[in-house]
């Protein structure tokens, strides 16, 4: 079992247009809050982003957010989290997100979402780092994901075994049971060859 104090979660700068991804990021919220888990993620205001940290610091929860100087304004740093540490560049952002995390749960997003969620995979891919990686497929929206993961293997351009770098749930309810299912790392996490 894997010790999780600190969760980064990756998710959209827009709320999306199916409602359900907003409510999930609420309940995803309120569900690491209750289970005492720290909330890392982006430092903005809007977006999934906005409501996944509203959520945690609803109901009390710790929250710091990592924002590049220059998306504060864009992205409305949000003053009101536990922590705001403001960053000079975007891979300061995602690397001090790394650093600060035990585990990473990726949302509905865009290309900003991917970008960092590719990050994680082909990290741990280079057994970088070996900690957990987990896609909410709220109704389905991963899907096209895991299909173009599928075709990747099917191509022979990523290893069967790869699919294992990445664990995909439906429900919300099932992301703190899975994250705590994740065996513990099996290499040291490491960013010095990063
Ligand atoms: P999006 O999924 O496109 O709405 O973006 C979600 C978040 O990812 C936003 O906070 C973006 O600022 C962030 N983002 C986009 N590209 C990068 C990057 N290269 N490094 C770190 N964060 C990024």
């Amino acid at each position: 079992m894997t010790a999780i104090a600190s969760v980064c979660v990756y998710c959209g700068s827009s709320r999306g247009a199916n409602p359900r991804h907003a409510e999930a990021a609420r309940e995803l919220g309120a569900q690491l809050a209750g289970h005492g888990m720290r909330l890392v993620y982006g430092g903005g205001r809007i977006g999934l982003m906005g409501v996944v940290a509203d959520a945690v610091l609803a109901v009390g929860g710790q929250v710091i957010g990592v924002i590049p100087e220059h998306l504060q304004v864009q992205e409305r740093g949000h003053r009101g989290v536990t922590e705001l540490r403001v960053v000079a560049s975007m891979h300061e952002r995602k690397n001090l997100m790394f650093e600060l995390s035990d585990a990473f749960v990726i949302l509905p997003g865009g290309f900003g979402t991917l970008d960092e969620a590719f990050e994680m995979l082909t990290w741990r891919q280079l057994r970088l780092h070996d900690k957990p990686i987990l896609f909410l497929n709220t109704d389905g929206y991963w899907t096209p994901f895991d299909k173009l993961v599928e075709h990747f293997i099917a191509e022979g351009f990523v290893r069967k075994n790869n699919r294992r770098l990445f664990a995909m749930v439906d429900a919300v309810e099932d992301v703190v049971p899975t994250l705590l299912r994740q065996p513990a790392p099996a290499v040291a996490d490491s960013v010095e060859r990063l």
